[in-house]
C-alpha cells in the first residue's frame, strides 16, 4: 500500500513567550516582535502520524504551510524530523487571512501537489485555536473529514478507521480516502530530529509558491477573501482592586456576599 500524505503545519509563537504577545491599539494589530516561533504542537503529532504510516506502508510525506517567509523555519524543522518535502505558500496577498481564506489557499496548494490519500492537520492551534481550518480545507477539496482523531487504523484499501474523541467516550468512524483528519495529542508521541535526519534534510527540497503558482484567485485569499475581518482591537483593563474584609469567618462571609451583590448591581 502506497500512501502520499500531506501534513499541514502552522508556525505559531512559542507558548513560553505568550505573555510577550502584545496589542498595538494604534495600528490595530497584534505584536509578536522578537518572539520565537515553533511548529504548532498538534501539528507535530500530525507529522508523527504521517511518518509512522509511511514506515508501515510507503509513499511520501509532504509538509505544507501558508505563512510569511519566516514560516520556512517550521518547514525546515518538519524536513529535519522526517518529511520528504515541503511547500511554503507565501505571497503578500495571503496576509490578513481568516480561517476560510487560509483553508482556500491551502486547498489550492494541495490541488497543485496532486495525488494524495490523506491530509493530516492538528485539531487546533495554540494561538487562534478555532479548529476550523481542517474541516474548511476538506470542504474546498470536496472530501470527507474527521476531527479530534486519537487513533488511525487501516483495514482495507481505500478507507481507514479513525477513532474520534467525544465528551466522555470515543466513536470509531470509517472514512473513505482521500480525507482530512485533524488529530489530538493522544494519537502519538512525536519524535525529535536526529543528527542523521538533520543531515538528510539538507538535500531535501522546499518549494515556495505564490498565489499565481497555485492558481489561487486573489479575491479569495488574505484580507480580500476573508468574510470575517477585525474591526477593532482593545486592551482589557486588568488592574486589580484589593479589599480586605475583617471579622470572624461568618462576618467575613456575609460582608463578601454583600460586596459581591453591590458590585453586581453597579
Ligand atoms: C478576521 C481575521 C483576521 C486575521 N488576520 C490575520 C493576520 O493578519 N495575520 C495572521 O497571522 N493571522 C490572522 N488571522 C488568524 C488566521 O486566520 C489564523 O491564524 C489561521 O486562519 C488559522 O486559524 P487557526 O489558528 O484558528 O487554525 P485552526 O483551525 O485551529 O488550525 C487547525 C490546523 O489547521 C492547520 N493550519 C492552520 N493554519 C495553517 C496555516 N497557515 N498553514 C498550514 N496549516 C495550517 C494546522 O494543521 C492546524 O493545527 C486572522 C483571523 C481572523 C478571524
Amino acid at each position: 500500500m502506497s500512501l502520499n500524505i500531506i501534513v499541514c503545519i502552522k508556525q505559531v509563537p512559542h507558548p513560553e513567550h505568550f505573555s510577550r504577545i502584545g496589542l498595538d491599539v494604534g495600528r490595530q494589530t497584534i505584536t509578536r516582535e522578537g518572539i520565537p516561533a515553533v511548529i504548532n504542537p498538534l501539528d507535530r503529532h500530525a507529522l508523527e502520524e504521517a511518518l509512522k504510516i509511511r514506515e508501515e506502508s510507503s509513499g511520501r510525506v509532504t509538509a505544507i504551510s501558508m505563512g510569511p517567509p519566516e514560516a520556512r523555519r517550521a518547514l525546515e524543522e518538519a524536513l529535519a524530523i522526517g518529511a520528504d518535502d515541503a511547500v511554503l505558500l507565501c505571497d503578500k496577498c495571503f496576509a490578513g487571512a481568516d480561517t476560510l481564506a487560509t483553508a482556500y489557499s491551502l486547498a489550492c496548494g494541495i490541488k497543485k501537489l496532486g495525488h494524495f490519500a490523506l491530509i493530516l492537520c492538528g485539531n487546533e492551534t495554540i494561538d487562534s485555536a478555532t479548529g476550523q481550518v481542517g474541516p474548511q480545507l476538506a470542504e474546498f477539496l470536496d472530501i470527507p473529514h474527521v476531527t479530534s482523531v486519537t487513533q488511525i487504523a487501516f483495514e482495507q484499501e481505500g478507507s481507514l478507521i479513525a477513532r474520534q474523541a467525544l465528551e466522555g467516550g470515543y466513536m470509531k468512524v470509517r472514512v473513505r480516502l482521500p480525507a482530512v483528519l485533524a488529530v489530538t495529542k493522544e494519537i502519538n508521541e512525536p519524535r525529535l530530529p536526529t543528527v542523521w535526519t538533520i543531515m538528510e534534510a539538507r538535500s531535501k527540497e522546499m518549494q515556495v509558491w505564490a498565489a499565481s503558482d497555485i492558481g489561487a484567485t486573489t479575491e479569495m485569499t488574505g484580507l480580500a477573501g476573508s468574510p470575517t475581518q477585525v474591526t477593532g482591537i482593545f486592551e482589557r483593563d486588568t488592574t486589580r482592586r484589593r479589599e480586605i474584609l475583617d471579622g470572624t469567618p461568618s462576618q467575613i462571609a456575609k460582608k463578601a456576599v454583600g460586596r459581591i451583590q453591590e458590585l453586581i448591581a453597579t
